[in-house]
């Protein structure tokens, strides 16, 4: 970390800790690090899906921006409410060649306070719907605009596991951090990530029957590289599989992924919560709170 990242890692560390702190014992609590919370089925009825959340322990939300409007709109939910932050870029599916305007707009919004990181970006060579060639150029620019803004970055990989390994290390990625969000290979693709000292996150895909490699992830990951995610209004975990997606399904992969590693729920909470606040420089909720009161 260094630069302008630090400045701000350390500006909002001591904004948090100079005042009198209610208690630092940290209760059950997940983040949900990647939910696209403007999306309109989840949008028209956010005060009522972020109250589900609260109720099931998901106390901090990442909502994660896909374009310049998407980004805008994460931008200003994160702003209008405590416990959502953000992120700014543009998605694969959307890739172009970035104008000097578009940069600018994104430089400008990922300045705001509340944005946690640069992404999604990365590469879909599932879907398909840009070139590749597109899309590989519309990566590289967003990883030196991160690279610029000290940001860490959210890579959205779909069939491109070698490629994008290959693109994440030119870049030095681990520099910033990173997280290769809705993991999707296997161990032996999570390993080659975690050489790079990326995070791996995990979504509802793996509380399904046949997802044995991605479950073989999830038992395997070391537990400082691992997060949690529900990609909301996608992708919902058993067992509302087929149903939109809202953050508080979270709770049904945390389960999942305690059963699988024969640990505690609580433990999972615990040490998937510090990893997202290591990784995105979240501030802890408690200490908000506190702070807040306070003021
Ligand atoms: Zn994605
Ligand atoms: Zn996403």
């Amino acid at each position: 970390m260094s630069g302008e990242r630090l400045r701000r890692h350390v500006s909002r560390k001591s904004r948090y800790a100079t005042k009198d702190l209610v208690s630092r014992k940290e209760t059950t609590m997940f983040v949900d690090t990647h939910c696209h919370l403007d999306f309109d089925s989840l949008a028209q009825d956010l005060t009522d899906t972020l109250a589900r959340a609260q109720s099931a322990g998901v106390r901090q939300l990442i909502t994660i921006g896909i374009d310049l409007p998407s980004s805008h709109s994460a931008v200003a939910m994160a702003e209008s409410r405590n416990e959502v932050f953000a992120t700014v870029g543009v998605h694969p599916h959307n890739a172009c060649q970035l104008s000097t305007v578009d940069i600018d707009k994104l430089v400008g919004l990922s300045r705001k306070s509340k944005v946690v990181a640069f992404g999604e970006i990365g590469l879909d060579f599932y879907r398909n719907y840009q070139p590749h060639s597109v899309q590989l150029s519309s990566l590289g620019q967003q990883l030196d605009l991160a690279r610029d803004l000290n940001l860490p970055v959210v890579i959205h990989d779909r069939d491109a596991h070698g490629k994008i390994l290959e693109i994440l290390k030119e870049h030095r990625t681990w520099e910033l951090g990173g997280v290769m969000h809705c993991f999707s290979g296997d161990w032996s693709f999570a390993r080659r990530c975690l050489d790079l000292d990326l995070y791996l996150s995990i979504a509802g895909p793996v509380t399904f029957n046949k997802s044995k490699a991605l479950q073989e992830v999830a038992r395997n990951c070391p537990l400082d590289r691992l997060l949690l995610e529900t990609d909301a209004p996608f992708l919902a975990p058993v067992p509302k599989r087929g149903k939109r997606n809202e953050p508080a399904f979270l709770i049904h992969t945390a389960e999942k992924i305690a059963s699988l590693r024969n640990m505690p729920l609580a433990e999972l909470a615990l040490q998937t919560t510090k990893n997202a606040r290591r990784l995105f420089n979240l501030p802890n909720p408690a200490e908000v709170a506190a702070l807040n009161r306070n003021e």
